[in-house]
């Protein structure tokens, strides 16, 4: 069994962008861009958010937090923040924190970022284009599972791939690529949702399983055949009070009963999580070479 070691491969690539950044700084050019904007105090968020703003400084990026504090925000003054972000030309790409108060429409948002600075690639240009197979920001933790099966040499063409969650930022986006014509798609794929009946009988067919529902624990050995690649992309804070923080992260897979079936499976915590960051740093990147 490989464990698909996403700390291990993410500070790998950190290394191969901090690189690149180092050699457009030496040749005079811009220093890449991200910023961010944060509404609220959730715990969550403010430690995504942290986790993004420590990588971007870890690769020598420069990066902006806008983080409003104050949850009464309006609609209009977030719009009104994504408008200058848009025109403000020294920022190469940026995201906001999901998710937002509820008073506030994410949707009318993100629809308001100009595409090309998207680097979280949730706006349906980027979106349409990734479907279509064009030059898009794919959004970080789809982008960050294909970046594990390309470096781990994980053969997908031609494979049987059951994807658990159709979520617009992970099951969805996961689904299409791996359906794609790319060197880590060609899969034929089977979604699977909280309507999905016998998921059971679904799953025992899969060469590889991608499980994204955020559900502790729930794919178990007996859902899983021998010899399957399993992706866990769950992280729920689960309560446990031997734990430092009073909480621990679980994946949506039973790792222990699962990982001696497999031929390769992500870690909770030190996956898929990891892998995510690095792809937004990617997508940075891309956005300050005006490459999408
Ligand atoms: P989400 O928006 O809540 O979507 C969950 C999906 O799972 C939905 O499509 C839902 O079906 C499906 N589902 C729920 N219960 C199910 C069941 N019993 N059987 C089959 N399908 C079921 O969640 P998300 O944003 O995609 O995130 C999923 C998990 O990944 C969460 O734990 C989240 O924290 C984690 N995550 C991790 C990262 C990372 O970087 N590691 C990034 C993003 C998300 P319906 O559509 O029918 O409701």
């Amino acid at each position: 069994m490989v464990l698909l070691d996403g700390k291990k491969l993410a500070d790998e690539l950190k290394a191969e962008i901090k690189k690149q950044v180092d050699a457009i700084k030496e040749t005079g050019g811009k220093t890449p861009h991200l910023a961010a904007i944060l509404v609220g105090n959730d715990g969550g968020s403010l430690t995504y958010v942290g986790h993004k703003v420590k990588a971007c400084e870890q690769v020598g990026f420069k990066s902006t937090l806008l983080h409003f504090q104050d949850t009464s925000v309006t609609e209009d003054f977030i719009l009104n923040e994504v408008k200058k972000l848009n025109e403000n030309s020294d920022v190469d790409g940026f995201i906001v924190q999901l998710p937002l108060p509820k008073h506030i429409n994410a949707d009318k948002v993100i629809m308001s970022i100009n595409p090309k600075k998207d680097v979280d690639g949730f706006h349906p240009v980027n979106v349409g284009k990734m479907t279509l197979g064009l030059p898009a920001y794919i959004s970080a933790t789809p982008y960050g599972i294909t970046k594990i099966l390309e470096r781990y040499n994980i053969e997908t063409a031609g494979k049987h791939c059951v994807v658990i969650g159709r979520s617009n930022i992970v099951g969805r986006p996961m689904s299409i690529l791996m359906s794609g014509q790319s060197n880590t798609g060609n899969a034929t794929v089977t979604v699977c949702h909280s309507r999905t009946k016998n998921l059971k009988e679904i799953t025992l067919q899969a060469d590889i399983i991608i499980a994204a529902l955020g559900k502790p624990e729930f794919l178990t050995a007996d859902m899983v055949k021998e010899g399957a690649v399993v992706i866990d992309v769950g992280t729920t804070r689960v309560t446990d009070s031997t734990a430092k923080n009073g909480w621990r992260l679980k994946g949506d897979v039973k790792f222990n009963e699962v990982a001696p079936k497999c031929s390769a499976i992500t870690p909770v915590p030190g996956g898929v999580g990891p892998m995510t960051v690095v792809s937004l740093l990617l997508n940075t990147l891309k956005a300050a070479r005006h490459e999408v």
